[in-house]
């Protein structure tokens, strides 16, 4: 029996103050998903790091995410462990090699958070749940209404709002089928009445990235405004 605590994470980059150019007041992150997110989903668990093939285009939207100077925080459930399907060392180790490969590739995850635990076990961090948020955001001082949010389920998508997250569907992984099943109304009954959750979807990675910019931009733009306005309605 493995040794396991209550949250298990590789913190990457534990250094808070290696995040430059945060602009606007509280620290905000961005949270992504792994599996159907970052890398394709296998019926069978990724196993070992051969069997981690990255999705389409997520290599160039974690160096765009990168230049957003947010930390940039993996939270992932990963019950394959609870169910004795895979180690816990090779998950860990799957997250290793993850992060270099994103690191060579001009991006960074700077924490990865994720959830062990069978379901029966009734964890406070299995998603739809938002343990690993609540970990991270105390971890990493976050403003969690202010953050960003990935996932390719509705548990993801759940997750984010039950802690105010600005929540992104992505249509890879298990996206497609989870949002022609919402649409549809098949995912009504499950918890936390997704049918009245307001989130955001997006092809995948690069196109929520592309997204994230956006927000951040208009932001930018908005504060700037606020700031010139006084100054032009003195000058007239
Ligand atoms: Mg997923
Ligand atoms: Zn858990």
């Amino acid at each position: 029996m493995p040794q396991r605590s209550n949250s298990h994470d590789i913190a990457v980059n534990q250094s808070a103050s290696s995040i430059p150019g945060l602009v606007f007041g509280a620290r905000r992150a961005i949270f992504l998903d792994r599996d159907g997110v970052i890398n394709q989903n296998r019926p069978d668990h990724v196993k070992s790091w051969s069997e981690f093939v990255f999705e389409t285009n997520v290599l160039p939207a974690l160096a765009r995410l990168a230049s957003l100077h947010l930390p940039i925080i993996v939270i992932t459930n990963q019950a394959c462990i609870g169910r004795g399907l895979v180690g816990q060392e090779v998950v860990e180790d799957i997250h290793r090699r993850m992060v270099v490969a994103v690191e060579k590739a001009g991006g960074r995850i700077d924490h990865v958070l994720y959830c062990p635990h069978h379901p029966s076990e009734e964890c406070a961090c299995r998603k739809p749940k938002p343990g690993m948020l609540l970990e991270a955001a105390q971890r990493w001082n976050l403003d969690l209404s202010r953050s960003f949010l990935v996932g390719d389920a509705i548990t993801d998508i759940q997750a984010g709002w039950a802690v105010g997250c600005n929540t992104v569907l992505v249509k890879s992984g298990r996206g497609a089928q989870q949002w022609a099943a919402l649409q549809q109304g098949e995912l009504q009954q499950q918890g936390g009445h997704p049918g009245d959750i307001v989130f955001n979807v997006a092809e995948g990675l690069g196109a929520a990235a592309y997204w994230i910019t956006q927000q951040l931009a208009y932001e930018q733009l908005e504060y700037a405004l606020h700031q010139a306005v006084p100054q032009l309605a003195i000058e007239a």
